[in-house]
């Protein structure tokens, strides 16, 4: 039985990862520990809220002694860490937040982990800090590269993947130098349930649904190698039980496809959708292209980001020949069940749209 710290568990990935680790292994214990950002919204964690072994606290990553109490109190193994700033975007205007979070907020991380586990002795054999990072710390592929592998140079080009790479940094310092059981995984864009709209395959489901424009930046040739996020939580579950200390495994599942392809997909998944059910129409009125089968006409071209890397893909040779990892779902079974989930589960998006998905967090904590 294991006590596990889960940061960031009420983002997108992490939520789908709680959801994947109980039930998969409903022995153990779960305590998330998540700041509720504009990101984090403690409704994704509703499917486990009322089991026995799960708790949920709010808190910031960037406060070692909550963590070292965390760590201590509920007699954490295993702390696989989630928590960032993670939006490309966002880091471009305010990458204050990223520094903040990413770098800081790891370092607080490891250092209540090394205090906790080595300096009192706690846990000191069968702890394990698994740190969950991305792709784009390896920067930008031309169309003929190879994909990144682990031995990849790091060479990050937005602030988001700078502050990543920095964080990974110090996860494998922390190992080097002091000892701590680190392993780290780096994965590929996900997709799937839960996903914040502000990402580029809910905000087309979503813009689609409203009728509203769907952005392509540039000339939407921007090349992304898709994984379906439950393939993700599986791949992070094989690196904390198999993988080697000190190790990084890429994640991924050789799934690359240009940004405006992907659009184009769900253009036509959800013409179909909307053509088979009759319901779909009266659920969604405004909705006018989709219900006339031609959701490809609100695709609309815009400047592209500041910086835009051009392609990324994933070698996993190494976790899938060293830990055995195989994604389970192909692009158009976990797309299809990606489309269907927003389409059956407006209340959620609506409220993260609309911002009432704030409102918990509003009047749990801004009133203290
Ligand atoms: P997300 O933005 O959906 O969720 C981040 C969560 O962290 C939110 O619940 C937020 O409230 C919380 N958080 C932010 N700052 C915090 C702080 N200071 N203290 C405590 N909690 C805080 O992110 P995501 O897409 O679920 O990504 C999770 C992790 O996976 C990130 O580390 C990201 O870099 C990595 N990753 C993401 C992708 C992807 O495609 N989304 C791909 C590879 C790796």
């Amino acid at each position: 039985m294991s006590n596990l710290l889960v940061t960031g568990g009420a983002g997108f990935i992490g939520a789908n990862f709680v959801h994947y680790w109980m039930k998969t292994y409903p022995q153990d214990n779960v305590v998330v520990l998540d700041a509720l950002t504009y990101a984090g919204n403690k409704a994704n964690l509703d499917p486990v809220a009322a089991n026995s072994n799960f708790v949920f606290n709010h808190g910031n990553i960037c406060d070692t002694a909550l963590v070292e109490t965390l760590l201590k109190e509920h007699g954490i193994d295993t702390l696989v860490h989630f928590a960032a700033e993670s939006h490309v975007d966002r880091s471009i205007t305010g990458p204050d937040a990223f520094i903040e979070t990413n770098i800081i907020g790891t370092h607080s991380l490891l250092k209540a982990a090394k205090k906790v586990w080595l300096d009192e002795g706690l846990n000191k054999k069968k702890h394990r800090f698994h740190h969950v990072s991305t792709d784009e710390v390896y920067g930008t592929l031309g169309p003929n590269d190879p994909a990144f592998s682990e031995t990849t140079p790091y060479a990050p080009n937005s602030p988001y993947s700078a502050s990543k790479a920095a964080s990974d940094h110090l996860v494998r310092a922390y190992h080097h130098t002091y000892g701590l059981n680190v392993t780290t995984s780096n994965c590929s864009n996900n997709y799937g349930p839960y996903h914040f709209p502000e990402k580029l395959i809910p905000l087309v489901i979503t813009n689609i649904l409203h009728d509203k424009p769907l952005p392509i930046y540039g000339d939407g040739q921007q090349i992304r190698d898709w994984l379906y996020v439950e393939d993700h939580a599986r791949g992070i579950d094989l690196v904390i039980k198999t993988g080697r200390l000190g190790e990084c495994y890429n994640i991924g599942g050789i799934n690359e496809w240009a940004n405006i392809d992907i659009v184009k997909l769900i253009c036509g998944l959800m013409d179909k959708a909307f053509a088979e059910n009759l319901e779909l129409a009266g659920r969604f009125p405004q909705a006018g292209k989709v219900r006339q089968g031609k959701s490809s006409e609100l695709i609309t071209y815009v400047t592209d980001r500041a910086g835009h890397d051009r392609r990324y893909a994933i070698d996993p040779s190494k976790s899938n020949e060293e830990l055995g990892y195989q994604p389970q779902e192909t692009f158009d079974s976990g797309i299809a069940k990606t489309v269907k989930w927003f389409l059956n589960n407006e209340n959620w998006w609506a409220a993260v749209m609309d911002g009432s998905y704030q409102d918990w967090v509003k009047e749990q904590y801004e009133t203290e």
